[in-house]
């Protein structure tokens, strides 16, 4: 059942303190995609969600998106489209500046990817503060597509990233498995 395949989610992601840097208790996910099962019910759990929101493109945040977000689009039977890093992606692309910890960074989306008759559900693997997240929602929208919503694996709830994207998420789902 749905509890016991999110306790072994749970188990089988490691705390990592101090990765990358002192203040940081890293969320590593190597062990849940080294299990087959854990990762199987998790592909399960989020393509149901992609099912459940009618979404007809899975987009997938740069690097562990890719990983969860793939699987889940062919469960789905939908397309993916990857939000990458700035200067991968070859153009033309959107671009959007986002604000990391320490520094920042750009997030690209192809110019192409997405019709306005799609709805996109965004995937990644942790929900920090919500700055990668809020900017991807707004390069989505700059496609003219619409979000249907944000799924993620984990949470951390104390950098309350869920009351940033309140107003860019104007009313898409948030799932945190
Ligand atoms: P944020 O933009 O702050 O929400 O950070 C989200 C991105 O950073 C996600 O793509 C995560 O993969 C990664 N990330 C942030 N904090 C952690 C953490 N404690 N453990 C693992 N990944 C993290």
């Amino acid at each position: 059942d749905q509890e016991a395949a999110i306790a072994l989610l749970r188990e089988r992601i490691r705390d990592v303190p101090g990765h990358p840097n002192p203040d940081v208790v890293f969320k590593d996910i190597t062990p849940l995609l080294a299990d087959p099962v854990a990762f199987g019910h998790l592909v399960e759990l989020l393509a149901d969600v992609c099912v459940r929101l009618g979404a007809t493109k899975i987009v997938g945040v740069e690097a562990r998106g890719f990983i969860l977000g793939a699987p889940v689009a062919v469960r789905a039977r939908v397309g993916f489209v990857p939000a990458r890093k700035a200067g991968k992606l070859p153009g033309p692309v959107l671009s959007r500046p986002y604000d990391l910890a320490y520094g920042s960074g750009v997030i690209e989306l192809k110019d192409d990817a997405l019709a306005p008759h799609d709805r996109v559900l965004v995937i990644d693997d942790v929900l920090a503060s919500g700055g990668t997240a809020e900017a991807v929602l707004h390069l989505i929208r700059a496609t003219g597509a619409t979000v249907a919503g944000l799924a993620v694996l984990l949470e951390l709830g104390f950098l309350d990233g869920r009351a940033r994207l309140e107003p860019t998420l104007a009313g898409a789902a948030l799932h945190a498995l």
